[in-house]
């Protein structure tokens, strides 16, 4: 697809699904999720409500051309059964998904509920590993074990979806030693990806109380001989690096994933879900959203977030009672963005994407800026394209923030809406 064709799709290309619950908080975690009794009446509400929506969003058009979705959490298998029927809902609903993903903790997900979802219609899931040693799984507060890890995501493998785990790094009571073990663990387990994240302390989680901003096996330096261990680990055994924090066997990437760092248009369903969406997406959404404002002239891309918590979402099944958090950007600002995200890649920023952004941010303004991310050592050119080098990806926020300031004007008008 062309980026002109990315920017002016008339609907979007991925879903997502947000599912507020988990068992037990984890000490580290500041994602919008809350512990939840496993039988509380308020999951399978929640789950009825999103179905409801995902069939109101269909009849719009909006969802015409969606190639994946993605139930995130949370913890996804939380709701049990109801979740195989809220993924059946959501592959009849759009239609033509080529992939499904569910994220899954191991202590619920079940053999069971691996069939239900395959059934349904999911084709990958991607598991909270973590660590395969069980004093670190206790320190981040998991509540599973290596063993039951082992298991669930070998009954995974067998039943023929597509299997990702994430591992973390950096956590407390790591070694080299410990993590080389996990990374050698999980690859023998048999997923086709897997994901690996250096800690981060958020402020306002137990974690940060605990261990304040900067312990020395949180380091940056750590984080960094990490991350190297795992690229050396996992090449070895033919996974391929294609984001920052991905591996992945040959043909085995996220296509979700990589629609959100490749400038595709996508909606975000549930608390705290976030969407980006073309002017055309924007407008086909207000027809069941009237409580959407007017598009300001200059909006370029649209970006969303949900703000009703879970159990006001629960009660309200109409796309119409949603409310919603919008940032309009520029066509200069998303143009930028897109730059920004492709330094994510190990493909790293294409000769289209350049082309398309320079039309927008002025083509002597693009080279300039490229060639000086070359010259500082963050960026190489490799045939047309330009790919981060290790220093890129170590100074992320160096790089990212150089490719943002191209849009020269950096303040994005935000709006709530509530109905
Ligand atoms: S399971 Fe995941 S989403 Fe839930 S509290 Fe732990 S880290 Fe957060």
């Amino acid at each position: 697809m062309s980026w002109d064709q990315r920017w002016l799709s008339p609907g979007v290309v991925a879903l997502y699904v947000h599912v507020p619950f988990c068992a037990r908080k984890c000490g580290y975690c500041d994602f919008a999720s809350w512990a939840t009794g496993r039988h509380d009446p308020l999951m399978r509400d929640y789950a009825t409500a999103i179905a409801c929506q995902v069939e109101e969003l269909a009849s719009t058009g909006v969802l015409a051309g969606a190639s994946t979705a993605y139930f995130g959490g949370g913890t996804p298998t939380l709701l049990g059964q109801d979740l195989p029927r809220l993924v059946a809902q959501v592959v009849r609903s759009c239609g033509g998904l080529q992939e499904v993903t569910s994220e899954a903790n191991p202590d619920s997900l079940t053999p069971d509920l691996i069939e239900s979802l395959r059934e349904a219609g999911a084709t990958r899931l991607s598991i909270g590993v973590q660590s395969t040693d069980d004093h670190e799984l206790r320190l981040l507060g998991r509540l599973h074990d290596s063993a039951t890890a082992k298991e669930r995501v070998r009954d995974a493998v067998a039943s023929g979806l597509d299997v990702s785990c994430d591992l973390m790094c950096a956590i407390p009571g790591q070694t080299s030693g410990s993590w080389s073990h996990s990374l050698h663990d999980v690859i023998s387990w048999g997923p086709s990806h897997i994901s690996v994240y250096p800690l981060q302390i958020e402020d306002r989680t137990p974690f940060a109380a605990d261990y304040g901003q900067d312990p020395s096996w949180n380091a940056e330096d750590r984080q960094a001989d990490y991350m190297e261990e795992a690229l050396m680990l996992l090449k070895d055994a033919q996974f391929r690096r294609y984001e920052v924090s991905s591996y992945a066997r040959r043909g085995k990437q996220c296509k979700h994933n990589l629609a959100y760092w490749t400038g595709l248009p996508y909606l975000g369903l549930g608390t705290d879900a976030a969407g980006m969406l073309t002017r055309e997406a924007y407008q086909r959404l207000q027809a069941a959203c009237p409580q959407l404002p007017a598009l300001p002239r200059e909006a370029f891309r649209i970006r969303t977030r949900v703000l009703d918590g879970r159990s006001r979402l629960a009660g309200r099944r109409d796309l119409s009672q949603l409310s919603f958090r919008l940032e309009f950007l520029s066509a200069a600002q998303a143009a930028a963005e897109d730059l920004m995200l492709g330094a994510r890649l190990t493909s790293g920023i294409g000769a289209e994407l350049i082309a398309a952004a320079s039309e927008v941010l002025g083509e002597g303004r693009v080279a300039t800026q490229l060639s000086t991310l070359v010259s500082e050592g963050l960026l190489k050119q490799c045939g047309k394209a330009y790919v981060p080098t290790k220093s890129g990806w170590l100074l992320g926020n160096e790089l990212f923030g150089a490719l943002w300031d191209l849009a020269e004007d950096q303040r994005t008008q935000t709006m709530e809406v509530r109905p």
